[in-house]
């Protein structure tokens, strides 16, 4: 055969996503450290993108996947079940709220939306309510890349260009305080941002309205925010009076990254369904599904003999579901969760300490998710301008300082608004966050120099 290919020139035929840029070529990685090839160390300040929580390169892990793919590699879900699968569905259903018992695996935090916003439609369908399918999601939320992933979210940039393609599905104001989109101030609000739910569900008529998808802490799109104590209580109030399910979407901040098993749980409430990814296999191998409450289950096996009109072909892979048992069986054992909360404080006040950079309009987060948001004239709240990429600026600046940060933006009006997230392994010292400390002081004290 021709090696058409074989040019000598390694990686010239991978599509990136940005095909402009240049990537370091990565050897291996180790701790909260990555090495490239030629030499470079790279402290991954935010896992990826809050997905590595165990650490790079556990030995751990990787001898559990290589003992399964040595045993089997592929078995099929539609015909088979592995102990790896048992296990890994046991510990993610362990450390669920309320009656969620079910775990659905997919590869894919995208995967996993969709078959959330299936589930609820294949739930009101089978109690005769064939009229509910409409999925109520939130401005300035993220819940992946797929079309009907990009339908749930309001991430403006990532739905424009697709979005005759998407569905028409509704949305409301992200609970948001820093920048209020009712104008309000809590806690003398009202908390306007739950009840525009129930003003949504009654304009849209509740017997169309299948469920409620929300980021219980917001991740990337408004960088770590949490909502007021009182908001999920009432979405649940909300969606129970109108027979709409609570889809709580923890891809990002699930498995102990808020110092909590789920985000939800900093509120003690049960949603109907959960989605998980990212963190579930700390990035060792594509992971991640939906935890389905018993109420879900039962009408599933009432009314359609027990099954789900959906599926993949890698759902519940062998390799990867051992992956995510032992990743759960480290996070357990090593008490991870709890380290999550502790450390996250100590980090977050260090972060902190750089408040008095001009260009920081606020510090927030909780456990090891630590949101930075960036604004022009921090009186004003006014964001820099679109055009001057500066979260990806500052991203990159970090890159040459040998620090992994993650970039966000659109926080302020879906377009504009910079913003920084640091979510780095839950094993971080607190010497290796002095040294994500220094390097964003020194980064942010650049782009100020260049931009105010
Ligand atoms: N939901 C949330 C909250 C996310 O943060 C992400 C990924 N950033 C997704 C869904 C999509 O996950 P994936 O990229 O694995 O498809």
């Amino acid at each position: 055969m021709e090696a058409k290919f074989l040019t000598g020139v390694r990686g010239d035929h991978i599509f990136h996503r940005d095909l402009s840029r240049t990537y370091p070529l990565i050897e291996r990685g180790e701790g909260v450290y990555l090495y490239g090839v030629d030499g470079r160390r790279y402290l991954d300040a935010c896992g990826g993108a809050l997905v590595v929580n165990v650490g790079h390169g556990s030995r751990e892990v990787v001898g559990a996947m290589a003992e399964q793919a040595t045993k089997v590699g592929f078995a099929h879900t539609n015909r088979f079940e592995t102990e790896a699968l048992w296990e890994a569905a046991d510990r993610v259903a362990a450390l669920a709220p309320g009656d969620l018992e079910r775990v659905y695996f997919v590869g894919s935090g995208s995967e996993a939306v969709e078959s959330a916003v299936k589930l609820a439609r294949q739930y009101h369908r089978d109690r005769g309510n064939a009229g509910k399918y409409k999925v109520i999601g939130r401005w300035q939320s993220y819940h992946g890349n797929t079309l009907g992933a990009l339908s749930v979210g309001g991430d403006v940039k990532r739905r424009r260009p697709y979005a005759p393609m998407a569905v028409d599905f509704p949305h409301i104001p992200a609970p948001y305080c820093y920048r209020c989109r009712f104008g309000r101030e809590y806690p003398g609000c009202g908390l306007e941002c739950a009840q525009a739910l129930e003003r949504e569900i009654l304009a849209e008529g509740p017997e169309n309205v299948a469920a409620f998808i929300a980021e219980p802490v917001i991740g990337n799109s408004v960088a770590a925010f949490m909502p007021p104590k009182e908001y999920y209580p009432a979405v649940r109030e909300i969606c129970d009076r109108y027979d709409a399910l609570f889809v709580a979407d923890e891809v990002m901040a699930g498995f102990g990254r808020t110092g909590r098993n789920f985000s939800i749980d900093h509120w003690g409430v049960a949603p109907d369904i959960i989605t998980f990814g990212k963190g579930v296999s700390s990035g060792y191998a594509p992971l991640a599904g939906i935890i389905a409450s018993k109420k879900i289950v039962d009408v599933l096996l009432e009314k359609s003999g027990g099954r789900f009109v959906h599926g993949h072909t890698y759902a519940g892979h062998p390799v990867s579901a051992a992956a995510g048992a032992a990743v759960l069986r480290i996070i357990e054992r090593d008490g991870l969760v709890e380290r999550s909360r502790a450390e996250g404080e100590v980090l977050l006040e260090k972060i902190r300490g750089l408040a008095g950079h001009p260009s920081i309009g606020e510090i927030r987060g909780i456990g090891l998710m630590v949101g930075i948001e960036l604004v022009r004239d921090r009186t004003t709240k006014e964001p820099f301008d679109l055009r001057l990429a500066i979260s990806e600026r500052l991203t990159r600046l970090a890159l040459e300082e040998g620090v992994l940060l993650y970039p966000g933006s659109g926080c302020a009006d879906g377009a504009s608004g910079d913003s920084i997230l640091i979510g780095p392994p839950y094993t971080i010292t607190r010497s290796e966050m002095d040294e994500i400390v220094r390097a964003l002081d020194k980064c942010l004290t650049q782009i100020e120099k260049e931009n105010l």
